[in-house]
């Protein structure tokens, strides 16, 4: 998403990152394997059902809606109409400089029905004075926000969203993506980033994932229907990322260069090519962003109404639309064997050579 950012939103994160910054305890309850954190709690995996994998709804954008009331109304109509249409959970990758309220988003799934899973990590619209952390600092954040809880809440993490804005990383980003290697090895939850695809910035952050020693399977690049490179996809797809193709909608963008269709038919050429494994659907749609419904009014049924329906007619199966709707996710959001269960505080202890 690329919401300006004001003043008054970059102190209150500011503020919730001052109150998340505190030492993290470690002492870190079992990570289960097939479990996934939602913010009502955890959830076997298997009962994630269709999940739209990248979406901005656990936001309250109360300048928008009025008052509180009124946005929880207009929040949970949105996911009640995209429950009928057989969304199961949406992830909800708006981490706390992008106006994260983890209270809304708790709210609204217990309204709606919808199942939600929430993040941690960080976008770019972070406070400059946050790039002097080391990326150590950061881990612990991130670790903190899995296991213990988002904010003051014990609505912890079920997934880790950093951002880049560029095909070459910022010293700032690249201190967060490597935070987010550290916290997705130590606890066995995965990544999600904003990748620039136009610039083939998957590759910037594969090195660093990779560096790190983190495993592409625990990856997906989000906004990889921004290009129709198909050798970029499919080189980073046989590499073992999942490629988000959340960006469909976004094609009828007046300033977009790729019509939404041909963005649909990157997604079947990657399953003909053998992907079908690597790929998430999904709008990146902004609960409060006028503008882009006014763009697509579908909004958050775009998926359902739109991508699904192409999908079929230019011939990708039933069977591969459901893997990449509820078998990927089952996957992918799984907590993986291997993190948590005290590896996180050795990882901790080691990130302090
Ligand atoms: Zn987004």
């Amino acid at each position: 998403m690329t919401t300006r950012r004001d003043f008054l939103t970059q102190t209150t994160a500011a503020g919730i990152w001052a109150l998340n910054a505190g030492t993290s305890s470690g002492g870190s309850k079992a990570a289960h394997a097939g479990v996934v954190q939602t913010v009502l709690g955890p959830l076997d995996a298997s009962k994630l059902g269709f999940t739209l994998t990248h979406e901005h709804i656990c936001r309250s954008s109360l300048n928008v809606f009025g008052d509180r009331a009124n946005a929880v109304a207009k929040a949970v109509d949105k996911l009640k109409e995209a429950r009928d249409a057989g969304v199961e959970t949406v992830v909800d990758v708006t981490p706390f400089d992008v106006e994260r309220d983890i209270r809304f988003g708790e709210e609204i799934s217990r309204k709606s029905g919808m199942q939600i899973v929430a993040c941690t990590g960080q976008h770019f619209f972070a406070p400059a004075s946050f790039n002097e952390r080391t990326v150590e600092e950061i881990t612990e954040t991130f670790i903190r926000e899995i296991e213990q809880g988002i904010e003051d809440t014990d609505i912890k993490a079920g997934v880790i969203k950093v951002a880049a804005r560029s095909g070459t990383m910022t010293p700032a980003e690249e201190k967060v993506f490597r935070a987010a290697a550290r916290a997705s090895k130590a606890t066995g939850i995965p990544v999600q980033t904003h990748t620039n695809s136009s610039e083939r910035g998957g590759e910037a952050q594969a090195a660093i994932f990779e560096a790190e020693g983190l495993n592409p399977a625990r990856v997906s690049l989000g906004h990889s229907n921004d290009t129709d490179d198909m050798d970029y996809l499919t080189d980073l797809a046989r590499r073992g990322y999942t490629l988000g193709m959340d960006h469909a909608f976004w094609g009828l963008d007046p300033g977009a260069t790729l019509p939404w269709q041909r963005r649909v038919e990157c997604i079947k050429q990657l399953v003909d090519a053998g992907f079908v494994e690597r790929l998430f659907l999904s709008n990146d749609w902004v609960l409060g962003d006028v503008e882009r419904d006014k763009v697509n009014p579908d909004g958050l049924l775009y998926t359902t109404r739109k991508t699904i329906p192409y999908l079929k007619q230019i011939g990708v199966s039933q069977r591969d639309i459901r893997a990449i709707k509820v078998e990927n996710p089952k996957r992918f959001f799984s907590r993986s064997c291997g993190g948590g269960d005290g590896q996180g505080r050795k990882a901790r202890r080691d990130q302090g050579r």
